[in-house]
Parts: C-alpha cells; structure tokens; sequence
C-alpha cells in the first residue's frame, strides 16, 4: 500500500500542463492565465476626479472653515466622458463630476459636501483643500507596459476587470483537461423519474456526483459511460474511449468509479493493464484503499472506488489537484487550506490507515472547531452531504477526545 503523498506525488508526476486556448474575455473565468498580461494604456489614462465637487487650485482656499468660508466664482462644468474641460482662473473653481478630467491648472477638489452653491455663480468653500486632494494621477494604478498579471493566474471576477481594462477582448488561458466519467456495475441503474430502481438495484449516483465535482473543479465532462461487470465490455470501452478517432477526440483523464477492488468481478484494473499501465493500486487511507492509477497513451486513468462517498473523497484527495495543475495552476497552489481545530466531540479511530473524517467546521472568533457530521461507513452519504471539510486523522492515531486539536482540510 502507498501513503496519500507518495500517491500524490506519482500522479502529480505524470500530469503535463494542457495547451495554450485562447478565449472571448468572459469564457476566460475560472482558467488560468497562460501568458503576462502587459498594460497597453495607464490607468487612470488621464488625471481625474475622485468625488464629485469642485476643482480648484489649492492655495485659492487657504483658510477657509465652515465660520470663514473663501468664496469662488464658478466657471463652466468638467462632466465625466468630456474630453475638453475648461482650464482653471486663478481664485476660480470648475464643477467637476466623478471620473471627469481635472481642468488645466487645478490641482484638487473640493467635494460636493464641503461647499455651499450660492446666488451670482459663486461656490463657498467651507474646508481648505490639500493639493492633490481627491485627484486620481494619470499611471497611479498601473503604468503602460508594466506587467499587469502573471502566466499562472487564476482568472477570477478581479482578473475579468482588470483584462477589460486592458482592452483584452480575448484572453489566451489553459485549455482545461477534459475528463470522461464511467461508472461500473451490474447494480446499477439509470435514474428515471418516477421510477423505483427493481430489487437488487441501486440507483447511478457516480454518474452524476462525478461529473459535478469534474464541474466544480473547472474541467469539462468528454463523456459519460455506464460498464456492466465484464471484463471485455470494460476493455472495449477503454479502447474506443483512448482511440485518436473519438468523435470528441481522446480525453486528458479517465475517472473511473468502482471495479478496482480485489472481487472476482471487478474488471476496471486488469483492463487497466491490459491497455495501458497501472502506476500504483492502493492507498493506505479510509475511505478509498482500492484506488487506482495509470495511464493509457497519454490519458490518464484514475480508478476510484465505488463506494460513492469513497469515489469523492478520493477524486478531492488526487484527481482534482492533477486537474487543476493540468488546468495550468501552479505546483504550489493544489493543496486546499489546512487549519488546526479544536474537536468538540470524542472520535474514534483504531490506529492503521490514514482517515479523512467527514466534519463540519465553523470558526469561532480566530479559533475553528470541528466535529465529525455522522456515521463514517464508506457507503454513508449522507455525512458527506453534511461536511464542509475532511478531519485527517493520521494513521497512528488511537482515536481524539473533545478538546484536542486536530487538522482539518477545509473544502469550501
Ligand atoms: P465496487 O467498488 O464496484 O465494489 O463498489 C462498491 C460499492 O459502491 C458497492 O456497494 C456498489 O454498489 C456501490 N456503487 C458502485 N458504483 C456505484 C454507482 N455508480 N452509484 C452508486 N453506487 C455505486
Ligand atoms: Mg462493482
């Protein structure tokens, strides 16, 4: 049996960042970056205002108070979009709106709210402004030609914003991995609405919880399998699956779910090594021992068990960090966050395999704290449905009482 990391680092070992993809700016959310991104103007481009108000030059309002105000006339309007604002007299002030151009010769603003319009086209200054005061410099943000982003970034909604900026209409990104799902069974059912599954069937919950954790994780589903216990059914589906002639070309990963257990009807691993090559079986961690990983070509194959609560933890544990680096997103940013927390019930745990606890954690002031949502039986859904997080009891651990801190994995 292999540990967590010495799998982690064999399948971490085999990935190969995707292929450069360039895209309309809004598909780019959730990519990552494949390229610097160079400003191409200055941000602001020009000096402008911060607030709305009046522009003015500094020394015109030494002194004035809310008791001794210092009295300007006004002269014309700079509006937001203007490309022309009227320059400042001296002992002058110009009405400016929020994000228009600062007038030639002013060198702050009066906000709105610190001065009184009055008869005769006069504003009173009620506060004595600091130079500068309330104007956004021309490049303050970002100067032409710097380097705005970096190749490896995640592109979130602050990324959409800062690429439109640019003028960036498209946006080379990484490609992310496409991955086909095949569950496996002879107990399986298809779900069908209204209908009950027959007596000795269980309803194909892989299918789907897989295809929205490849989802969530920002890779794309190439296709969706169902495999009957059989060993050349199993082996003919691999085969056309990994064949350069798919209809949607071959896949970056096979995930698999079931079948690599050590029953007399568990198919998926010999198939495994019959087209491709198996790089590991098994892991010592509960649940999801039988896991399985090779690779067949250039695709690579991650056998998951089947138990469904198995099939997630595993695909959180090795198949979404490989994604997400095939996604492009750097080596040392895979891990999810990983806090220490205070039990607040016993856990039990009988020393041996590393176990990963379905637990909900919640933070109390900067402490967090922790507690197992339910029954752990590989085959318990239901705990999972509860867990925000995964509580790593290590593998020689005799089990935790209330109060001891423990390490949690946070998921969300
Ligand atoms: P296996 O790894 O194939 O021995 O499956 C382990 C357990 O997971 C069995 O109880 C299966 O019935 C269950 N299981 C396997 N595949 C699925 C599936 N697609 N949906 C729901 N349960 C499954
Ligand atoms: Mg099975």
């Amino acid at each position: 049996m292999h540990t967590v990391e010495e799998t982690l680092a064999t399948i971490l070992q085999a990935v190969r960042v995707g292929q450069v993809e360039t895209v309309a700016l809004l598909e780019s959310l959730g990519r990552v970056l494949a390229e610097d991104v160079q400003a191409d103007i200055h941000m602001p481009p020009f000096d402008n205002s911060a607030v709305d108000g009046y522009a003015v030059r500094a020394t015109d309002t030494e002194g004035a108070t809310l008791a001794t105000p210092v009295r300007l006339p006004t002269r014309g309007d700079s509006n937001a979009g203007g490309a022309n604002p009227p320059a400042l007299e001296p002992r002058t002030a110009v009405r400016i709106m929020t994000g228009a151009m600062v007038p030639p010769g002013a060198d702050a603003v009066v906000m709105i709210e610190d001065t009184r319009q009055e008869a005769g086209e006069t504003v009173a200054i009620l506060e004595a402004a600091r130079p500068e005061q309330h104007v956004r410099r021309i490049g303050e943000d970002v100067t032409q030609g710097t380097v705005v982003l970096r190749a490896g970034t995640l592109i979130r909604a602050a990324e959409i914003a800062m690429l439109a900026t640019m003028g960036r209409a498209v946006v080379p990104t990484i490609r992310p991995p496409r991955v086909a799902i095949l569950s496996t069974g002879d107990e399986v059912v298809e779900i069908v609405a209204g209908e009950t599954p027959p007596p000795g069937k269980i309803r194909n919950s892989n299918r789907y919880a897989l295809a929205a954790i490849v989802r969530e994780t920002g890779a794309v589903v190439h296709s969706l399998t169902h495999l009957p216990d059989d060993f050349e059914a199993t082996q003919a589906a691999l085969r056309a699956l990994t064949d350069a002639a798919h209809p949607n070309g071959p896949p970056d990963a096979i995930v698999t779910a079931g079948g690599v257990s050590m029953g007399d009807r568990d198919f998926v691993r010999p198939a495994l090594e019959a087209l491709g090559t198996l790089a590991l079986w098994k892991v010592a961690m509960k649940p999801g021992k039988p896991l399985a990983f090779g690779r067949i070509g250039d695709t690579l194959f991650f056998g998951l068990p089947g138990n469904p609560v198995s099939a997630l933890v595993t695909f959180e544990l090795f198949a979404r960090p490989a994604l997400w680096r095939m996604a492009g997103r750097p080596a040392d940013q895979l891990a999810r966050r990983q806090v220490a927390a205070l039990a607040t019930t016993d856990i039990p745990h009988a020393p041996g395999r590393r176990e990963y606890v379905r637990a909900f954690t919640t933070q109390n002031g900067f402490a967090f704290e922790t507690r197992p949502t339910g029954a752990q039986g590989s085959g318990i859904l239901r705990s999972l449905t509860l867990a925000n997080s995964l509580l790593v009891l290590p593998e020689e651990s005799v089990g935790v009482r209330a109060g001891e801190t423990v390490t949690v994995l946070l998921l969300d």
